[in-house]
């Protein structure tokens, strides 16, 4: 193993925390689960430098692909995303009356910051992809600030703030979630999607592996993503950031693919309302 990794421990409870393997690969990383808040966690990891380059340039996001994109033909062709985004809006109006403020944390290319615009929000974002950020701005055309949370300046308390598919990214998880609640207002809330370890597909591909019947380990997406969840991980780690967890619920892949019929409509609003498919939503309170 070189230099370019580093060994690491739990995020959330620190270094003298018993841990379980629950993977070993053939190149040695090793994912683990704390035995104190159940997040899983790979180890070794990039260390943060490496793992900040894997946002920039053409392998994260092609621009080329984006030459003859428009935000009006991806909402009027229902386009990649659509139905998530739908999700997103909806996740938020649940929680957020029309004309709070909201700051999209790894907003992309803009599109919930744009839908949520839409819908009667004030939004932003906050993009560390110099290409992500620029399709947001010059595409998508919403207000985007190419850069990490901690170096965006501004004196808005927002009522609430999204982490879609972030949180898993982070070499500091705690540190962020803690600068996000900076940035909101006392009962502000926080939105937070993530790979799911408890998801029902997510467990049983992992028994498949286990009882060698699959080939493949699944994982939560290394060397991007390094930490998988569940509820009490969410619950552990959002607590220690100050927020206290109110809502979880999960989306399905046939939601976010806009094929939700009257064959699967009560089936796959089990598995939300549970949480139960292999990404997770939580939403926390600013305490
Ligand atoms: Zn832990």
């Amino acid at each position: 193993m070189n230099s370019k990794y580093e060994k690491v421990s739990c995020p959330t409870c620190g270094i003298d925390t018993k841990k379980k393997l629950v993977h070993k690969r053939d190149d040695g990383i090793g994912f683990y689960k704390c035995l104190q808040c159940n997040i899983e966690y790979a180890s070794p990891r990039l260390v943060e430098k490496e793992l900040l380059k894997l946002y920039e340039g053409d392998d994260w996001k092609d621009l080329s692909k984006y030459d003859d994109w428009t935000y009006e033909n991806w909402k009027n062709n229902k386009e990649f995303h659509y139905y998530l985004v739908q999700e997103n809006s909806n996740l938020v109006k649940k929680f957020l009356n029309k004309g709070s403020s909201v700051l999209d944390v790894g907003c992309d290319i803009g599109l919930t910051v744009k839908s949520l615009e839409e819908n009667g929000y004030y939004s932003e974002g906050v993009e560390i992809s110099s290409v992500g950020a620029k399709i947001a701005k010059e595409k998508t055309g919403i207000t985007v600030h190419n850069m990490q949370l901690g170096d965006y300046q501004s004196d808005i308390k927002y009522d609430g703030v999204l982490l879609l598919d972030v949180l898993e990214h982070l070499y500091d998880p705690i540190k962020v979630l803690t600068e996000c609640g900076d940035r909101m207002k006392q009962g502000g809330y926080i939105f937070i999607h993530v790979p799911h370890h408890g998801g029902i597909s997510t467990r049983f591909k992992r028994f498949l592996h286990k009882k060698g019947l699959k080939k493949g380990y699944k994982h939560f997406g290394f060397p991007a993503h390094i930490y998988a969840f569940d509820r009490r991980s969410l619950k552990a780690i959002l607590t220690k950031s100050g927020f206290e967890t109110v809502h979880y619920e999960s989306w399905p892949s046939s939601i976010t693919n806009g094929k939700v019929n009257f064959f699967n409509y009560i089936f796959i609003h089990i598995i939300k309302k549970l949480a139960l498919s292999d990404y997770i939503i939580c939403v926390a309170k600013k305490v």
